[in-house]
């Protein structure tokens, strides 16, 4: 008995066993969250397109916007950033019917990506953005543009559903031509990385004068397009799955002390919380209890439901929330630490095989026993790339066994071996744990998902 108990000491240490929480009510009818990350190419329109979707969906007044350009409405940050101000990723929020969706911001300059990769690794869903206009399309898709390293890009980190906003028609005229072949040439490319064709849209636009956001005015555009307006596709975006009867995961992007108590701010990614938990904190194993929980993006809630205010009291999947946590000490808490039930806890690991895809800028090949950074959720941990498996298409058949080395724009099965053990899970168990960023020399060079623990 003692070996067998030795032998699987780190997950089982409480000898507890993990009993689902019956998820309450409140929880199952609780409107849905949507994370949405914005891809294109520079210039393709993203913050202009988004900046009018404020407008339009009523957060910001025409007045207020009416003062800057549109896409300074969501530049703040990005002038931010430039004084050496954390950035926040995701704190606007837009209300649809069926979702309260979360924007994660996505500038599509090159040296935003691995910015944009933060951003997009936790999305749930993606509109990608493209300019209409002559010559712009094609720069952006074709000669050197980001248009397909977005797409493979939110295809390596899991994303499924996307919505091809074609921007910019209005200087094409509106020309259903023009339209239709950009949609073909985009839907090509993604049905070729294996996005599913029903998860695929296309819906034609403009950023600039507002055009198909919430309304149609243009009749050269409603005398062929009767299909919803961008608001409306954003509203029939499928819900992402919660996995709320999975155990509690939480991962912190923040932390700092208040008062008596130390504050830690993160996602919930599966599960859900409420104050009064004992929780674990991994790798380092400490157990703490939930004093207090606080919404930082509230959900939408029912005002007649006079149980409503049991949501805001709970954290589910999908939430971003502050927990203060008694029983720990600030230094001992870090940002990218995992919060877990204490008696399910996700494996602590060193070694894994993933499906990686190895982006377009990378000049170097990558060769076994290539040392990276491997940065998951909010961690960033020295790695090597111990095996390369097999070379594969984007959906995963092998082309190549024990290839020498991975040039730009491949798919692969790979080994990676991590310095020190951290919490991570194949994706298929948990999306969030599941995928992860490689870097070398500072620049992002693949995105992944976990696809065994070794
Ligand atoms: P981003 O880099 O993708 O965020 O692009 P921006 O939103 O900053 O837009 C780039 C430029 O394209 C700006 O000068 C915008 O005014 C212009 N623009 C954006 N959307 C449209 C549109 O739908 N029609 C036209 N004509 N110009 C647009």
């Amino acid at each position: 008995k003692a070996t067998a108990t030795k032998s699987k000491s780190s997950n089982k240490q409480q000898g507890s066993v993990y009993v689902p929480k019956p998820v309450p009510d409140i929880l199952k009818t609780a409107k849905s969250q949507l994370s949405m990350v914005v891809l294109g190419h520079v210039d393709a329109g993203k913050s202009t397109m988004m900046g009018q979707v404020l407008v339009q969906a009523g957060y910001i007044s025409k007045r207020e916007a009416g003062k800057k350009p549109m896409s300074w409405i969501l530049d703040e940050n990005e002038q931010e950033r430039e004084r050496g101000v954390t950035m926040e990723i995701g704190t606007k929020t837009v209300r649809v019917p069926k979702h309260d969706i979360v924007l994660l911001d996505a500038p599509g300059h090159a040296d935003f990506v691995p910015i944009m990769i933060t951003g997009a690794a936790n999305a749930d869903v993606a509109i990608l953005v493209v300019a209409a206009n002559t010559g712009e399309f094609e720069a952006g898709f074709d000669g050197g543009g980001q248009t397909k390293e977005h797409i493979l890009l939110a295809r390596g980190l899991g994303v499924t559903q996307i919505l091809v906003a074609i921007n910019k028609l209005d200087m094409e005229d509106w020309s259903k031509q023009r339209y239709d072949e950009i949609q073909a040439k985009v839907k090509s490319y993604l049905l070729q990385q294996q996005f599913a064709p029903k998860r695929i849209r296309f819906l034609p636009l403009s950023g600039l004068t507002g055009e198909n956001v919430k309304s149609r005015n243009d009749s050269k555009l409603s005398a062929w397009y009767k299909g919803p307006t961008l608001l409306d596709a954003m509203n029939d975006f499928l819900p992402a799955k919660r996995q709320l009867e999975k155990p509690f995961r939480f991962g912190i992007t923040d932390v700092y002390a208040e008062g008596k108590g130390v504050v830690a701010r993160g996602r919930v990614m599966q599960g859900f919380v409420e104050a009064g938990e004992r929780l674990v904190v991994l790798p380092i194993g400490d157990v703490v209890t939930v004093n207090k929980l606080e919404h930082l993006q509230p959900p939408t809630t029912d005002d007649n439901d006079k149980n409503a205010f049991k949501r805001l009291s709970i954290g589910m999947a999908g939430d971003t929330v502050e927990l203060v946590l008694s029983g720990i000490e600030l230094v001992r808490l870090s940002v990218g630490s995992i919060l877990s039930n204490p008696n399910a806890r996700p494996p602590l690991t060193k070694k894994a095989k993933a499906k990686v895809f190895i982006l377009d800028s990378v000049t170097i090949p990558i060769i076994r026993g290539a040392r990276v950074m491997f940065h998951m959720q909010s961690l960033d941990i020295p790695a090597t790339v111990s095996k390369l498996i097999a070379l594969t298409k984007g959906g995963g058949e092998v082309i190549k066994e024990r290839p020498r080395a991975l040039s730009r724009n491949s798919s692969a099965i790979v080994e990676i071996t991590l310095n020190d053990k951290i919490a991570m899970e194949q994706f298929s168990s948990c999306r969030a744990l599941g995928r992860f960023v490689l870097r070398r020399s500072g620049d992002t060079i693949a995105v992944g998902v976990i696809d065994e623990l070794l």
